[in-house]
């Protein structure tokens, strides 16, 4: 009926507004790029996108520690213990799959076929630091994330410069998170839980398009986490106790990245990688995702290890910053909603001990 239409449009009011903001951001990128403003113009014309960027680095640290602790304090050692454990299993294992889709699709599909000759040499890191009156973010966040968006496209490189290697990597790194955040990710989550794994993710929509938005898991967690409890009903001390850590140490999409560039790279330098060599890109990849902070294009820094550590020129990196403001966003999206997902997981995983907690303290659920 109209009314359940018109509820329907209200309680989902943000998520649509942030799905516009993508659109309108995309939209007024692309139509004020031929005008080539100058960096400072870009730089005031992002302004409104870095102000939600700080805001969210704003709240991010109080927000691991407070949530940390409050999360401890509400579980007993055993439960924590338990949790932890659950939580450290899912990491590991949703990683190494994700390194090896990484591996195959960048075998399968090879991308690098043909020399690096061809392939242009350039591109810049975009780094967005840290500093700054806080408003409600969830309010602030579409005029924020269209902001992002379009003074990205305002700035970024012509894509008309990336030749047909670079366009198939983009498309193979696109294929291996699609498979990985489409397919493998809800049907862990259904085997796991027998829930529905669509309405879960639906929940996350506005986390997932923050993600997007601001290429940083650790930018994104308040809204992680205001998704996972406030639609998705995610117990507190579930969240408040694997978020913060999975923000920082489960990064999929990261994982699948490493693996998947570094063989790219060894195949435009006709490398040969044996069967050894790809177990270690597997081993460095998954510690550098590890390693890498929730921040834009951590990823490509903590590529470094992988690189050298098959003896692959660390200086071809420089091939792949063209595309990486792009692919650094879906990759940290893959990276939020494995931390969601998982935060889901663990939850089932443990809802006896969640039950004789409440039991033990007389039924009080923590609330804010
Ligand atoms: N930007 C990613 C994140 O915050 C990390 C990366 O560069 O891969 O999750």
């Amino acid at each position: 009926t109209k009314e359940d239409v018109k509820s329907y449009l209200f309680r989902n009011a943000f998520v649509l507004l942030t799905v516009t903001a993508v659109i309108v951001g995309t939209i007024l990128g692309f139509t004020l790029r031929p005008y080539r403003m100058s960096y400072r113009e870009v730089k005031y014309f992002s302004f409104p996108g870095e102000l939600l960027m700080r805001m969210l680095q704003m709240l991010v640290l109080p927000l691991i520690i407070s949530s940390l602790v409050t999360g401890m304090a509400a579980l007993d050692s055993k439960a924590s213990g338990k949790m932890g454990m659950r939580a450290v299993v899912y990491y590991m294992t949703t990683t190494i799959i994700a390194v090896v889709i990484g591996i195959i699709i960048v075998i399968i599909i090879h991308p690098g076929k043909g020399t690096k000759e061809n392939m242009h040499r350039e591109g810049k890191i975009v780094r967005v630091t840290a500093a700054d009156a806080f408003l409600d973010l969830i309010r602030y966040a579409p005029v924020g994330i269209l902001f992002l968006i379009a003074g990205k496209i305002v700035e970024m490189e012509d894509m008309g410069v990336i030749g047909g290697q670079l366009a198939m990597y983009t498309v193979t790194v696109i294929v291996g998170l699609f498979i990985h955040a489409v397919i493998v990710l809800p049907l862990l989550y259904f085997l796991v839980t027998r829930k529905n794994p669509w309405v879960f993710i639906g929940g996350l929509l506005q986390a997932l398009i923050t993600a997007l938005g601001t290429s940083s898991s650790s930018a994104t967690l308040p809204i992680t986490f205001k998704c996972l409890e406030e639609n998705n009903g995610v117990d507190k001390r579930v969240t408040r106790f694997v978020l913060p850590v999975g923000a920082t140490i489960n990064m999929d999409g990261t994982a699948l990245y490493e693996a998947l560039a570094a063989i790219f790279i060894a195949q435009v330098n006709n490398f040969e990688l044996n069967f050894g060599q790809i177990i270690t890109i597997s081993i460095t990849a998954t510690a550098a995702s590890i390693g890498a902070a929730g921040i834009p294009q951590a990823g490509l820094v903590t590529m470094v290890i992988v690189l050298t550590s098959v003896g692959l020129p660390t200086d071809d990196i420089t091939l792949i910053i063209a595309v990486d403001w792009f692919l650094d966003r879906l990759r940290t999206t893959t990276n939020v909603l494995g931390d969601s997902l998982g935060a889901g997981i663990v939850e089932h995983l443990s809802r006896h001990e969640l039950k004789n907690r409440d039991v033990e303290m007389g039924n009080s659920v923590i609330e804010e």
